[in-house]
C-alpha cells in the first residue's frame, strides 16, 4: 500500500494478507485446471478446494459439507434470504440495522423489518411480536436474519437470544447470521451453532474481493441463487474461484489464530484515537460511549461530529491521504445519513456529522496518532467556516 496513506477504513475492506496472496498465486498461472474437471490437473485443483473447505469448516465451526463458496458476501446474503423464500414460502425477518444485502432482499419479498435499540441491537421484544403476529394470520415464517456485527457502529449482537426467540415464536425458521464483519473479533464456532446459515466474505479478513460463504448447516436448507453447472453439490453453480477460495482460508486461518491478540491490541489503538479526538474537539459524540453496557467490537469507532457534514469531512481526510468512511461504503457520498442510525434513533442532523473509523490487522499507533491529528484539523478548518 502507499505508505503515505492512513487506512482507517477496514470495515469497508481490509488490506489483504501477504499470506494470503502467497497462497492463492500458485492459482493463476500454475494450476488453473478447472477443478470440474477429470484430469489430474483438475484434480489438484479440486484437492486444494476441498482442503480450504476444512479449514473454514475448523474456524467456522461446521461441518466441511456445510460449506459453500460463493461469489461474495452480497450473494451469501442473498442465497439466505432468497432462497429460504423460494423453497419455504413464508415470510422473511430482519432487523432494522442490516446491511442492504439483507435488507434490500428483506424489503423486495415484502418482509418485515424489526427495529433496534440505541446502540443498533435487534429489539427482541419486538422480534417475538412480530413474529407472532405473522403466525397468528396464519403465514409462516421462512428466514430472520440478524446481523453478528454491525458495520457501521461494531454492535455485537447476542444471535443466541435472537435465535432463541425464533426457535420458540417460529420453530420452522431458518436463522440467518450475516457475520461478514465477525470474522476478525467473534469466534465464529460460538455463533454457528445456533444458526442454520450464516455468511462471511474473505475481503472483510485479509482475503481477496469476490470471494464468499454461505455456511447452510444440516445439509442444503435454501434454493440454490445460481444455477448451472452443479457446482459445490448444485448448490451454487459456477466454476470455482480457485485461487480466492485457497487465499480465503488462508486469510481466515490466520485471522482466527491471531484474533485474542489482535483483539487487544485494536481496542487499544481504538480507544486511543477516539480519546484524541474528542478531547481536542468539542462536540463530538462517540456514537456507542464506550461506557455503554453493550458489546462492540474492538476495530470499530463511531463518532457524530457536531457541526460539520460528513461530506465535506471525509473530501478534506481523502486530500491528506486518510481514508475513512461514513455509512457503509457503498452508501458513502450520499447525502442521505445512514439507515443505521436513523433505526437507532439518531437524530437525523446529528447522523449528517457520521465517521466511521475502523481498525484492522495493519493499523499501527503511528497511524492512529496521524489520524487524530488530521481529523482534528480538518474538523477545526470545516468549523471555522461551516456551520458549528
Ligand atoms: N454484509 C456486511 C455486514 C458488510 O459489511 C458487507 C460489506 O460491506 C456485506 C455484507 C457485503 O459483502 P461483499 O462486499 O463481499 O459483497
Amino acid at each position: 500500500m502507499d505508505a503515505a496513506i492512513t487506512y482507517l477504513d477496514h470495515a469497508a475492506s481490509t488490506p489483504m494478507r501477504a499470506e494470503a496472496i502467497e497462497a492463492m498465486t500458485p492459482f493463476y498461472a500454475g494450476v488453473y485446471a478447472n477443478p470440474s474437471g477429470s484430469h489430474r490437473f483438475a484434480r489438484r485443483a479440486r484437492r486444494a478446494i476441498d482442503e480450504a473447505r476444512d479449514v473454514v469448516a475448523d474456524v467456522a465451526g461446521c461441518r466441511p459439507n456445510e460449506v459453500v463458496f460463493t461469489g461474495c458476501g452480497t450473494e451469501s446474503d442473498n442465497m439466505a434470504i432468497s432462497g429460504a423464500v423460494e423453497r419455504l414460502g413464508g415470510v422473511a425477518v430482519c432487523s432494522a440495522a442490516e446491511h442492504h444485502a439483507v435488507l434490500h432482499v428483506v424489503e423486495s419479498v415484502h418482509g418485515a423489518v424489526v427495529g433496534v435499540d440505541a446502540y443498533g441491537r435487534l429489539d427482541l421484544d419486538e422480534l417475538e411480536r412480530t413474529l407472532a403476529a405473522i403466525v397468528a394470520r396464519g403465514e409462516q415464517v421462512s428466514v430472520v436474519s440478524v446481523m453478528a456485527v454491525n458495520n457501521e457502529v461494531g454492535t455485537v449482537t447476542d444471535i443466541a437470544a435472537a435465535a432463541r426467540v425464533v426457535r420458540r415464536m417460529a420453530p420452522d425458521a431458518l436463522v440467518h447470521t450475516d457475520a461478514v464483519q465477525a470474522p476478525c473479533w467473534l469466534d465464529l464456532r460460538e455463533i454457528t451453532p445456533h444458526v442454520d446459515l450464516l455468511s462471511l466474505s474473505a475481503h472483510k479478513f485479509g482475503g481477496p474481493k469476490g470471494v464468499g460463504v454461505l455456511v447452510e448447516r444440516g445439509g442444503p436448507r435454501v434454493a440454490p441463487l445460481i444455477i448451472g453447472g452443479g457446482q459445490e453439490r448444485e448448490r451454487r453453480s459456477g466454476t470455482h474461484n480457485v485461487a480466492g477460495i485457497v487465499a480465503l482460508a488462508e486469510a481466515l486461518r490466520l485471522t482466527d489464530i491471531e484474533r485474542d491478540a489482535e483483539r487487544e491490541r485494536l481496542a487499544e489503538l481504538r480507544d486511543r484515537l477516539v480519546a484524541g479526538i474528542v478531547d481536542e474537539l468539542d462536540d463530538v459524540i462517540e456514537t456507542i460511549p464506550a461506557d455503554a453496557a453493550v458489546e462492540k467490537v474492538a476495530g470499530s469507532a463511531h463518532l457524530c461530529v457536531g457541526g460539520v457534514e460528513s461530506e465535506a469531512l471525509l473530501y478534506l481526510l481523502d486530500e491528506a491521504d486518510v481514508c475513512a468512511s461514513a455509512a457503509s461504503a457503498c452508501a458513502s457520498g450520499a447525502m442521505e445519513p445512514s439507515h443505521v442510525l436513523a433505526a437507532m434513533g439518531v437524530d437525523r442532523e446529528v447522523a449528517l456529522g457520521a465517521l466511521r473509523l475502523s481498525l484492522g490487522h495493519t493499523t499501527t499507533q503511528a497511524d492512529v496518532d496521524r489520524g487524530v491529528d488530521v481529523i482534528v484539523a480538518a474538523v477545526q478548518r470545516l468549523r471555522g467556516h461551516g456551520r458549528r
